[in-house]
C-alpha cells in the first residue's frame, strides 16, 4: 500500500511558511488600503435588485457630450481598453497632477505655510508620467504664485475635505457625489465662499466663461446650509475658482481667481436640473437607446477614440460584481427633500 503524505485535517493545521521565492518580495509593511478592497455588490447592498448608478460632476459632463460615449465608458466600461481614455483612476497623468495639485493648495489656504504646502502635494503625487505642463515644477510654481496672490487676511477657512451624496431614488439608492476642497469665510463681509480648483491648458486670456455658470460649484454650495444651518441658511455667496492656466512647454502657470456671487435660485435651478438629467439617463437605459452626437466626434484636436466602433454591437460588461465601498460622506441629502426645501424658501 502506498503511503501518503498525511493531509492536514483543516486550513489551521497547513504549514503557512511563505516559499523561499516569496522573500524576494518582501510583504509591505503597510496594511492594504481598505478603500480599494473590493466587495460583492449584493453584500454590500443585500436589500437592492442592482448596484446602485454613481454619478458626478464629470459623468454628467460626458454624458451632456455624447450620451453613446457616457454609455460605453460609464456603463459598459469599454474606456478600460482604450489607451487614450483612461476609464480609472490609475496612472491618469491629470488625475494624479490634479489631486496633488489641489492637497497642496488646500494645506496652503489652511496654514499659509508654502513649505507644508509643497511637501504635501508631493505626498500626494502617486505620479507614473508626467507631461512638459504637468509636472512637479508646474505645481510648485502653481502654489508659489497662489502664495503672492492669496491673502490669508482677507478668508479664513470654516471647513475642509467635505464629501457629500444626493440619494436621487430612495428605492435604488442611484447618487450623484461630490467632495468640497475648502469652504471659506471673508473675515470682513462675512460671505462664504466655495473653493474649486481647476486646470486648464486653453490659451486664452479672459478663462472666465469658462466657469461663471460652471454647476459644480453650485452643487458643491449644498454643504454651505449644512455648515450655516443655525443662521438658517445662506441667500448668497460665493464660489472661487481657483484655475492654474497651464502652457504648453513651459514650466510656470499663470494663476487666476475668479469669485462668483450665486443666489438660492441658482441652487434649485441646479437641482431641477439635476432630476432632468437623472431622469433622462433612466429612459435611456430602459429604451436601451443612446443618441449619437456627431458634433462631439472631434474635439480638442482629436478624434472621439470611440469613433469607428460606437455604432457596432458592442457587449462590453454591463454592471460590476465587485466594487468598492462607498465613501464614509460627510454629508447626505436626498433630493426630493433639497428640492422642497428650496421651493420653500424661494
Ligand atoms: S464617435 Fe462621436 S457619436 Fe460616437 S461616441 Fe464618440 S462622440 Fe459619440
Amino acid at each position: 500500500m502506498t503511503d501518503y503524505p498525511a493531509q492536514p485535517d483543516s486550513l489551521d493545521d497547513q504549514d503557512d511558511t511563505p516559499d523561499p521565492i516569496d522573500s524576494l518580495f518582501p510583504v509591505s509593511p503597510y496594511p492594504p488600503d481598505p478603500r480599494n478592497t473590493l466587495y460583492s455588490w449584493r453584500d454590500l447592498y443585500p436589500t437592492l435588485l442592482r448596484v446602485p448608478h454613481r454619478f458626478s460632476h464629470s459623468a454628467f459632463e460626458l454624458f451632456h457630450s455624447c450620451e453613446r460615449k457616457y454609455d460605453l465608458l460609464k456603463n459598459r466600461h469599454i474606456g478600460s481598453t482604450l489607451d487614450s481614455e483612461p476609464d480609472s483612476n490609475r496612472n491618469n497623468v491629470h488625475l494624479d497632477f490634479g489631486t496633488a495639485l489641489g492637497a497642496g493648495i488646500q494645506e496652503l489656504l489652511l496654514h499659509d505655510n508654502l513649505d507644508q504646502a509643497i511637501w504635501v502635494a508631493m505626498r500626494n503625487y502617486y505620479y507614473a508620467n508626467e507631461t512638459s505642463n504637468k509636472n512637479e515644477i508646474a505645481i510648485v510654481n502653481a502654489l508659489i504664485a497662489l502664495q503672492a496672490t492669496w491673502d490669508p487676511d482677507e478668508w479664513e477657512v470654516v471647513a475642509n475635505e467635505l464629501s457629500f451624496k444626493v440619494v436621487l431614488d430612495p428605492a435604488t439608492q442611484d447618487y450623484y457625489c461630490g467632495y468640497v476642497d475648502a469652504v471659506l469665510r471673508n473675515r470682513h463681509t462675512g460671505v462664504y465662499a466655495i473653493t474649486e480648483v481647476k486646470t486648464t491648458g486653453y490659451k486664452m486670456e479672459n478663462l472666465e466663461p469658462m466657469y461663471s455658470n460652471s454647476p459644480q460649484g453650485i452643487g458643491y454650495s449644498l454643504v454651505l446650509d449644512q455648515i450655516v444651518k443655525q443662521l438658517g441658511g445662506v441667500a448668497s455667496w460665493t464660489i472661487l475658482y481657483i484655475v492654474v492656466q497651464l502652457k504648453s512647454k513651459h514650466p510656470i502657470p499663470t494663476l487666476h481667481l475668479y469669485p462668483f456671487e450665486k443666489q438660492k435660485k441658482d441652487k434649485l435651478e441646479w437641482l431641477l436640473t439635476l432630476q432632468l438629467d437623472y431622469q433622462r439617463i433612466l429612459q435611456y437605459t430602459e429604451l436601451q437607446f443612446w443618441p449619437k452626437r456627431g458634433s462631439k466626434c472631434f474635439t480638442f484636436n482629436r478624434a472621439c477614440p470611440l469613433y469607428g466602433i460606437c455604432g457596432l454591437p458592442i457587449e462590453g460588461h454591463e454592471g460590476n460584481e465587485m466594487i468598492k465601498k462607498e465613501d464614509d460622506w460627510s454629508y447626505v441629502f436626498e433630493l426630493s427633500d433639497l428640492i422642497q426645501q428650496q421651493m420653500e424658501r424661494e
